[in-house]
C-alpha cells in the first residue's frame, strides 16, 4: 500500500509539472482529489490491516491529500501570475514614444469658462480652494446647519456611497458624492485664516431629471467672504463686475429675494439670456422668459460660523454660488447644458 501511495505521489508530481493551463489543472484536481479511486481503494483496504499499519497508512494518505491540495493551490497561483505576465507583455505601452500633439485636443467649454472665472476672481484678490468630491455627511449637511431632520435635505437628491462601506460608519461619517461645493466653505473656515476671500470651483452630483438646464453631475463655483464690514453691496458689485467681464458689457443682472430653508437673507440672481437675447423664439435655456437663473447668494447662518469657531458678532460674511455649465452655455451660445456631457467632438472641436 505504501508503494501505491508513492506511485500515486509520483504520478501527481509528473502531471502537475506538465500542466500549463487552468483547464489542465482542473482535470488534475478532479482526478487526484475528487475522483481519486486509487486512494479510495487504499483506504478501503485499511480495515484489514493491523492497528499499527492502519495508523501509518492513514497518516500517509492524509499527508498525500494535504500535499496534493497545497500543490494545486500553488500551481493555480503560478498559472494566474504567468497569465498576468503575458497580458502585461502583450499590452505594454511605451509612454516615452513621441507623437504629434497637433490638433489632437481641445479645451472643453466648461474648462475654458472655469479658467476665465478663476482669472477674473484672482484679479479681484480671491484665492482658490479645492476639496474632495466624496464627502462626509458632517461637511455636506450637518455643519452647514442642515441636520438630518431638516427639510432642506429633500432639496437635493443625493448619490450615496455603497451601503457596504457606509453601514458601519456613524451617521455624520457616512459618505456621499457632494451635492454642492459648500463643504469646502466649512473646510476653509475650519482653517481659521481670517479674513477669508475665496472661490471654490468644482464638480458636484445630484440625482436629477435631465433637461436643457439640469444634468446629474455639473460644475459649481462658490464664493465665500468672511471679514469685518462685508455688506450685500460688496456682493452685488462683485457679481456685476464678474458677469460683465465674463459675458458682455450689456449683461443685466436681476436679484430676486428667495427663501432657502437654511440661509437668511438669500437671493437668486438671473442674467439676461444671451442665447435668444429676448428675441421671442422658443428658448430651452430661459424658457422664453429672457432671464436665466445662474447664481444664488446668501448670508451664512451665524450658527455655521460659530460651529467653525468664528465669532458671528465680530465678522460678517456672504456667499454665492453659480453653475459654471449654465454660464458656459451663455458665453458660447450652447442651447443645452446636456450637450457638454455627451462627448460630441462636433461641439468640442469648436473651442
Ligand atoms: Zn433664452
Amino acid at each position: 500500500m505504501k508503494k501505491k501511495l508513492i506511485q500515486l505521489k509520483e504520478l501527481f508530481e509528473k502531471e502537475i509539472k506538465d500542466c500549463n493551463t487552468q483547464e489542465e489543472l482542473k482535470k488534475i484536481e478532479d482526478k487526484f482529489l475528487w475522483k481519486n479511486w486509487e486512494l479510495k481503494e487504499i483506504l478501503k483496504w485499511l480495515k484489514d490491516l493491523s492497528s499499527e499499519e492502519k495508523k501509518e497508512i492513514w497518516q500517509e494518505s492524509n499527508n498525500l491529500k494535504v500535499n496534493i491540495e497545497e500543490t494545486l493551490k500553488n500551481k493555480e497561483q503560478e498559472l494566474k501570475n504567468s497569465q498576468f505576465k503575458d497580458i502585461e507583455n502583450k499590452e505594454k505601452i511605451d509612454v516615452t514614444l513621441e507623437f504629434s500633439s497637433e490638433n489632437t485636443w481641445h479645451y472643453h467649454p466648461i474648462s475654458i469658462t472655469s479658467k476665465l472665472l478663476e482669472e477674473i476672481f484672482i484679479s479681484l484678490g480671491f484665492k482658490i480652494e479645492d476639496g474632495p468630491q466624496i464627502e462626509k455627511v458632517e461637511y455636506n449637511f450637518d455643519k452647514l446647519n442642515i441636520p438630518a431632520d431638516h427639510p432642506a435635505r429633500d432639496v437635493w437628491d443625493t448619490f450615496w456611497i455603497s451601503d457596504e462601506i457606509n453601514k458601519d460608519l456613524e451617521d455624520k461619517e457616512k459618505l456621499l458624492l457632494r451635492t454642492h461645493t459648500s463643504p469646502v466653505q466649512i473646510r476653509t473656515m475650519l482653517k481659521w485664516e481670517l479674513p477669508i476671500k475665496t472661490i471654490v470651483p468644482g464638480r458636484v452630483f445630484r440625482y436629477e431629471q435631465e433637461d436643457a438646464r439640469h444634468t446629474c453631475n455639473f460644475y459649481q463655483l462658490e464664493w465665500l467672504v468672511v471679514g469685518k464690514w462685508v455688506t450685500f453691496w460688496d456682493l452685488k458689485w462683485t457679481l456685476d463686475t464678474v458677469m460683465k467681464k465674463l459675458l458682455w458689457d450689456d449683461t443685466t443682472l436681476r436679484f430676486r429675494p428667495y427663501i432657502f430653508p437654511f440661509t437668511e437673507p438669500s437671493a437668486e440672481v438671473d442674467v439676461s439670456c444671451q442665447i435668444c437675447k429676448g428675441k421671442g423664439w422658443s428658448c430651452g435655456m430661459c424658457s422664453w422668459t429672457w432671464w436665466v437663473e445662474l447664481l444664488w447668494a446668501w448670508m451664512v447662518h451665524p450658527k455655521v460660523l460659530s460651529d467653525c469657531g468664528i465669532d458671528p458678532e465680530e465678522y460678517t460674511w456672504f456667499a454665492f454660488g453659480m453653475w459654471i455649465d449654465r454660464i458656459a452655455s451663455q458665453r458660447f451660445g450652447i442651447s443645452s447644458s446636456r450637450m457638454m456631457y455627451q462627448s460630441k467632438l462636433k461641439l468640442n472641436e469648436q473651442f
